[in-house]
């Protein structure tokens, strides 16, 4: 039995996909805050991939001073906003804070950013200054995360900035991937506008830079190129029926799904491959969708699965279910989906392997594959002397340059694809290489 009900207007879209981080008020904020311990050498800080002075801008919060908070946020991470609600907090800075060694819960981190964050991006309180023109130009291909901290470090600097980003919209995954009940898409618009208002720099939306003449045009035109082009469309799976109607990749339902909100005609009976972080969020957000049942099906145990523990929380909370040790054979119907083949599996000298006869049909009007996503090879193809590693990440040295020494990346097209926090700091370490680079600093 469906835990919500399937949405049929926006607010019945906005109340199935509530946010899970509420924004504190300012006396949980004091009281929150009154309790971090302002470690020395604090463990938290260590543990956010962007290093924020946590226990300074806790501090902050505590002593009243709110502009202050957000600016000492802003110093490490331009994406603190977006970064408190999405982070993973449970095994980043939350959870390395000293109490939860003694069994108590840790201080709330990310609310507590995303309260100080909060003043400035509504009353719209400039913190940041653009640097002194230093008559270099970048281009930086893609507007995700990891492009836009790219962007703000170079204005920093006084360097010149376009982003060339491939859709009508910029700011990558974060508005076309993470969940909705994690961050609303107003919320990641205010961040990015509140960074262009001071950082002036370009974006030139349905740009695809894709082709050799492209790549030519921006070596000629611009002193530097950086990569933050994450990853493509899902992996195909290579089993017959995938190109039934009905069958979408995660990436791609959960774009349209964050576009056309309850406008998306969705699936009764759900099944969702996959055992990451993405399949998690597919299948909680198909619950939320009104989806009757929604079964997660993924090849190994439940201990081998990739997820947090608490996204599959979060999943079996929205009245997910799910198949462990069963891998899809092929997927059923005529033209458009009505089941899928699976069978069963073990792992057996190591290795894992399916068990003969074991086959068993489960039906479904609908499937997402959250089976990983591939990479943009056509581009890479046409850079020369760019290197990519046999996972098709772009190899680049400590740095963040590439093999060709007029590009740099970041982000999920060099780590693979992480958390949001991880391309943002790929993305301003990189800006730093090539100020450094640039100006000879
Ligand atoms: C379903 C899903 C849920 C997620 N949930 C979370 C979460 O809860 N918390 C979290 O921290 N992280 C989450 N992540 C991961 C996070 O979204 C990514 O790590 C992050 O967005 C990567 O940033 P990026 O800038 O490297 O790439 P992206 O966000 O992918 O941005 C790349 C941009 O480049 C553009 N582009 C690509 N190629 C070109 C080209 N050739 N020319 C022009 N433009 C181009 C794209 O249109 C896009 O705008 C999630 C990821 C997925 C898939
Ligand atoms: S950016 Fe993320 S990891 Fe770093 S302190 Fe903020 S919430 Fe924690």
């Amino acid at each position: 039995m469906a835990e919500f009900k399937r949405p049929t207007n926006e607010q019945e879209f906005e109340n199935n996909f509530s946010p899970i981080k509420v924004l504190m008020n300012k006396s949980e904020a004091i009281l929150e805050s009154s309790k971090c311990l302002f470690c020395y050498d604090a463990p938290c800080t260590k543990a956010c991939p962007t290093h924020i002075d946590i226990p300074l801008f806790i501090r902050q919060i505590n002593s009243g001073n709110m502009t202050g908070s957000a600016m000492t946020i802003y110093a490490s991470n331009y994406m603190g906003n977006l970064c408190g609600k999405v982070c993973p907090v449970e095994v980043l800075c939350e959870g390395s804070c000293v109490y939860v060694n003694q069994g108590v819960k840790a201080v709330e981190i990310g609310r507590l950013q995303n309260y100080a964050t909060h003043k400035v991006l509504s009353e719209k309180i400039h913190i940041f200054s653009e640097g002194e023109k230093v008559n270099k130009k970048v281009a930086i291909i893609g507007g995700g995360p990891a492009g836009l901290s790219c962007a703000s470090e170079l204005r920093k600097a006084g360097i010149e900035v376009d982003i060339y980003e491939g859709r009508k919209m910029a700011a990558g995954l974060a508005l076309h991937g993470i969940a909705p009940y994690k961050i609303a898409n107003e919320d990641v618009l205010e961040e990015l506008n509140y960074l262009q208002e001071q950082f002036h720099f370009n974006i030139i939306y349905n740009s695809f830079i894709k082709t050799k003449a492209d790549v030519a045009k921006l070596e000629k035109e611009y002193d530097a190129v950086f990569l933050g082009i994450g990853n493509s469309s899902t992996s195909a799976l290579n089993i017959p029926g995938e190109d039934k109607k009905e069958v979408y990749g995660a990436v791609e339902i959960i774009e349209e799904l964050r576009m056309k909100k309850s406008n998306l005609v969705y699936g009764n009976k759900v099944i969702v491959f996959g055992g990451g972080n993405t399949a998690m969020d597919a299948a909680s957000e198909s619950a939320r969708m009104g989806a009757e049942t929604v079964l997660l099906a993924y090849r190994r145990s439940k201990e081998n699965m990739g997820a947090y523990e608490f996204e599959y929380d979060l999943a079996k909370s929205a009245g997910v279910k799910a198949y462990f040790n069963v891998a899809p054979v092929e997927i059923l119907g005529d033209e458009k989906v009505t089941g899928v083949k699976f069978i069963k599996t073990e792992i057996k000298d190591g290795k894992l392997k399916t068990i003969a006869g074991s086959e068993f049909t489960e039906k479904c009007d609908m499937v997402i594959k959250a089976t990983g996503q591939s990479r943009h090879f056509e581009l890479f193809d046409n850079i020369s002397k760019l290197e990519v590693d046999d996972l098709g990440r772009i190899i680049v040295d400590e740095n963040f340059r590439t093999m060709n020494p007029k590009y740099f990346a970041g982000g999920d097209a060099v780590n693979g694809g992480k958390e949001v926090v991880n391309s943002v700091a790929e993305g301003k370490f990189a800006a730093s290489s090539i100020i450094k680079q640039l100006t000879k600093i």
